[in-house]
């Protein structure tokens, strides 16, 4: 029997705001324990919260991106649950009317793109983190940091759409490069700046109706996305297969073990009295507001990637990688000489991120010490092949050292490079006149002995030759001299 997956994925993403949702506590990483808090975020009696603007210019401007529809009031709700990491007894979140909903993010694919459909995407706070030790071996206490609660999230979720576990990753590795690309959060799935939850159930294949479906709770990697919902399509089909009925329960995946765990069975859904806050004002959202960040909206990664295949004519493969990031793909734009995309693209491919990583720096670091023009500056020589290509890779090496432009550095290292035709043509005549032998099997048609001449030419120039301008050279010189019939 054939099973269909149906898997609809909940992301949350932290934003990259400097305060808190509801209060001015920063939002840091790594802090000690319980530092960042206020009588706002500790849910104390009295604290009245307000809401962070720069939170919401952000979800705006996902939302737009997405191409949800963006709702002029949407209401903040009180999710109300205890748990010891909640100082409040209650999340503030957004239930009935949410900031956007609809919208979709468009996945490449081998053979076209598939827009993945979204239900939703709404404003909420982070709860603190529990810290369980008795795991490692003092059962006694557990301890929680309050640092994460009121930090502002976005949670997308999306509708029952998704395949498979390779979709998933690259619905998650999508996200995190658009929510980057645009600012709104680091997507550090590492931090939990980005995590899931995934929804899996199974049905026939052909059918139209969803199957009962499971949650798997808190995955926070790529790999832990699609391994753990790999495992839990696994493990319904095999309760299928035997006849036996997939029961409705949340589950944790254990990434180190690769493990699943039934958390608990959910009998009946959880009552969440929801209600508006009554501290917080409606959220409005103008249609001005709505034209400017749609008017603010940059290129989007998809977009920019597939005009790199379509106008540059890129290799898809160039085009994915000079857009994983926004800033590496303003710079390989800065960089490239007119008409010269391909070859600012290997530039960018070889050099560049070889450099980014051998250094740990960032784009920004790299345009520091080699602006746009001082870069595009090289690739032009090398384009018009003024520049054997060594040469080229020295003169690039110079610049993350040192001040100049190409012809000084070439100068200050006392590099000169044999470019011209008036000084390479007397020296192409030279290897031609001494090798006849050679020359004439060359012209008898045995083309593998040209590589010799080439060879010969290099050697001549003590290796500063361009070899295409020598190749040119030799064919224009050896064509003169081909006996007419
Ligand atoms: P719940 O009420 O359990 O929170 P929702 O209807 O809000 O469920 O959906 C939560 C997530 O689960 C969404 O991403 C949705 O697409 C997905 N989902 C809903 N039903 C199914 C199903 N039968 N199989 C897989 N995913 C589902
Ligand atoms: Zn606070
Ligand atoms: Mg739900």
């Amino acid at each position: 029997m054939a099973w269909e997956p149906v898997i609809g994925l909940e992301c949350h993403v932290q934003l990259r705001t400097r305060t808190k949702m509801f209060c001015g506590c920063p939002v840091a990483y790594g802090s000690e324990p319980n530092t960042n808090v206020c009588p706002v975020c500790l849910g104390l009696p009295g604290a009245l919260p307000r809401t962070n603007a720069a939170a919401l210019a952000f979800a705006l401007r996902l939302g737009v991106a997405l191409g949800c529809t963006i709702r002029a009031e949407s209401v903040f709700a009180r999710k109300n649950y205890f748990y010891p990491d909640m100082p409040k007894n209650y999340q503030v979140t957004q239930y009935e009317r949410p900031l956007c909903e609809g919208g979709a993010l468009p996945l490449a694919r081998e053979g076209g793109a598939r827009a993945i459909a979204l239900t939703r995407v709404h404003c909420e706070e982070d709860a603190g983190k529990s810290f369980h030790p008795e795991r490692h071996g003092d059962r006694r206490w557990s301890r929680v940091d309050f640092n994460r609660a009121g930090v502002p999230l976005l949670e997308l979720v999306t509708e029952p759409v998704l395949r498979s576990p390779a979709e998933c990753a690259a619905f998650l590795i999508e996200l995190r490069r658009l929510v980057r690309w645009l600012g709104v959060s680091d997507g550090d799935m590492e931090k939990g700046q980005l995590r899931c939850d995934a929804n899996v159930s199974l049905r026939r294949a052909g059918s139209t109706t969803l199957g009962t479906k499971t949650e798997l709770k808190n995955l926070n990697s790529i790999k832990g996305v699609e391994r753990g919902v790999a495992a839990e399509i696994a493990r319904q089909a095999g309760l299928l297969e035997a006849g036996e009925r997939v029961r409705q329960a949340t589950l944790l995946y254990d990434a180190d073990h690769e493990r699943l765990a039934v958390m608990r069975v959910k009998e009946h859904a959880h009552d969440y009295r929801y209600f508006p806050d009554p501290d917080l004002p409606v959220l409005h959202v103008s249609e001005s507001q709505r034209a400017e960040a749609a008017a603010a909206s940059p290129e989007l990664p998809w977009a920019r990637e597939a005009r790199y295949r379509d106008d540059l004519e890129l290799p898809a493969y160039d085009a994915a990688v000079l857009t994983e990031s926004r800033d590496l793909g303003d710079y390989f734009e800065a960089c490239a000489p007119r008409g010269e995309p391909k070859l600012a693209s290997n530039w960018v491919m070889t050099e560049v991120l070889r450099v980014l990583k051998e250094r740990g720096w960032s784009v920004s670091d790299l345009a520091a010490r080699v602006p746009a023009p001082r870069f595009r500056e090289l690739l032009a020589r090398v384009a018009k092949r003024e520049l054997p290509g060594p040469v080229a890779k020295q003169v690039f090496a110079w610049f993350l050292e040192e001040q100049g432009s190409v012809a000084e550095l070439l100068e200050r290292h006392g590099v000169r490079v044999a470019g011209g035709d008036d000084e390479l043509l007397p020296l192409v005549r030279a290897v031609l006149d001494e090798n006849p032998g050679p020359v004439a099997q060359v012209l008898s048609g045995r083309d593998a002995t040209f590589g010799f001449l080439v060879g010969q030419a290099m050697k001549r120039s003590g290796g500063q030759a361009v070899p295409q301008v020598l190749q040119r050279l030799l064919r224009q010189e050896l064509a003169a001299r081909t006996p007419r019939p």
